[in-house]
């Protein structure tokens, strides 16, 4: 097709795509791309025809890449003009790619032939000109764009261009306009060695640096999302040794985080770090018996505070009390209890705050001194939290049964492992309406409130455990580790 004719076509199919405008206008991703391929279809299936007072040109009209905007490793589009001005200003044409530059194609709208700057709908431009974005990135704080290097030329099959404009997204990955000296254009440049070699089609090596870098930021983006925000994400991931929090009373805990493998020295033990996401992590429980102070970990500093635990006085039957005494008994649970912790999933496996699992009137505390008919028993690293008998008691959040048994002094007990190495445990329920291997969801309601075991009343037992310690429920409830703070 001669140029003269295509742009009369294209002026025609102008027309025609505005049919099309208010359809593409509603409809999904999806959708953009299957009418793209019809816009196109009608573009090259009509014979062109002059349209009444069109002058047929004799001479190719030059046409040049204007401006160039990638806005995410998949979507960006280009614009190029003509010599021809339409009411004042200049026509042009808006090409869009949603495979990083691989391919490029007429804008599946009007914008693809209009006098307008703004970024055609579609391409998730949602910066350009006040248009709406199509899939607005939630994580685009993430991905900070480099230092945009300075190029005014670039060499491509040992020819110098002038480069119009070029664009960065990874400080090796980027995209770039020439001027050219054709009729033809130049379509926008790759590069993904840092502009040190140009490419204008789609090699091995860049399908593979582009899969690469897709690939990097969909495992940050699993870790990202665990964070209060993408600031906050970005500033743990950003760091070498992370702990949250920093500053963490007895009874509680710390998750540490670190940009590479390892153990953690605490407390005597060593705990492995585990990959997950960007990063590696470990949970690392503060036992009462930890002493006050400041602790070294990794290239931070971890404070441990001091904390009072006020001292409970429970008056029981001797028929409850003799139960402590049967030893053999509560051995033989706690070998299946332990069985149970000791495999955890290799992955977090909640990606929200915690939940508390029944409303409840908190009759004992974390950390209570407890004294049961007058002998000292133990601390209480739970909360009891009464309620009616049959109360539905929810998950906290995701997770995998590893017990769901009726044991000695706990009764009807349940512990729900979230990954990493961390434990919900449930007790003295009357019922249990899950078994050990069931996947749950926060909320999954896994049984109901009874007075099974040692307990004076129904009431739910409720606790964390993380590397066979216990720790503080309170700091979990409306959150998750990622986003523990130091407490003032
Ligand atoms: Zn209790």
């Amino acid at each position: 097709m001669a140029d003269g004719k295509q742009a009369a076509s294209n002026i025609r199919n102008r027309k025609r795509n505005r049919i099309y405008k208010g359809v593409l206008l509603t409809a999904g991703l999806i959708s953009i791309a299957l009418v793209s391929m019809a816009a196109y279809n009608v573009r090259t299936a009509v014979a062109p025809q002059l349209a009444s007072g069109e002058t047929e040109l004799a001479v190719p009209i030059p046409k040049a890449a204007v401006e160039l905007r990638m806005t995410d490793l998949d979507h960006g589009w280009v614009r190029y003009e003509d010599a021809i001005e339409v009411a004042g200003v200049k026509r042009s044409y808006t090409e869009i790619t949603t495979d990083g530059g691989l391919s490029w194609k007429a804008a599946p709208s009007a914008a693809g032939a209009s006098a307008s700057t703004s970024a055609p709908a579609g391409t998730g431009a949602g910066t350009a000109a006040g248009t709406p974005s199509a899939t607005p990135d939630p994580w685009a704080d993430l991905w900070a764009p480099p230092a945009q290097p300075q190029l005014t030329t670039l060499m491509i099959a040992s020819k110098t261009y002038k480069v119009k404009q070029a664009q960065f997204l990874t400080s090796a990955i980027g995209w770039a306009i020439v001027e050219s000296d054709s009729a033809e254009p130049l379509p926008p440049l790759v590069t993904v060695d840092g502009g040190k070699t140009w490419q204008k089609e789609a090699t091995p090596d860049v399908r593979q640096a582009l899969e690469a870098e897709k690939k990097r930021r969909s495992t940050v983006q699993l870790e990202a999302q665990l964070y209060e925000n993408a600031q906050a994400a970005r500033q743990a991931m950003s760091s070498s040794w992370k702990l949250f929090p920093a500053t963490a009373y007895i009874g509680d805990a710390v998750l540490v985080r670190h940009d590479g493998p390892g153990e953690v020295a605490w407390q005597g033990a060593a705990y492995k770090l585990q990959p997950y996401g960007a990063g590696y992590f470990t949970y690392l429980p503060v036992s009462l018996s930890v002493k006050p102070g400041t602790y070294t970990i990794g290239d931070q500093v971890l404070t441990i505070k001091s904390k009072k635990f006020e001292t409970q006085y429970l008056q029981v039957t001797q028929e409850m009390e003799a139960m402590k005494q049967d030893t053999a008994r509560i051995l033989a649970d706690q070998k299946k209890i332990d069985a149970a912790r000791s495999k955890s999933a290799p992955e977090f496996l909640f990606d929200s705050e915690f939940i508390k699992p029944i409303e409840g009137i908190l009759t004992t505390p974390y950390g209570y001194t407890r004294y049961v008919n007058n002998k000292y028993d133990s601390s209480h690293l739970a909360l009891d939290l009464a309620a009616k008998q049959g109360t539905p008691i929810k998950a906290t959040n995701d997770g995998i049964v590893v017990l769901a048994e009726t044991l000695y002094l706990t009764g009807n007990a349940i512990y729900i492992d979230h990954g990493m190495g961390l434990f919900s445990q449930y007790a003295h329920m009357l019922q249990l309406n899950v078994k050990t291997g069931d996947k749950v969801k926060k909320g999954d309601i896994i049984g109901l409130v009874g007075t099974t075991g040692f307990s004076t009343g129904p009431h739910l037992h409720f606790t964390f455990w993380m590397h066979n310690v216990q720790a503080n429920p309170d700091i979990f409830f409306g959150t998750n580790p990622f986003r523990w703070q130091s407490s003032k």
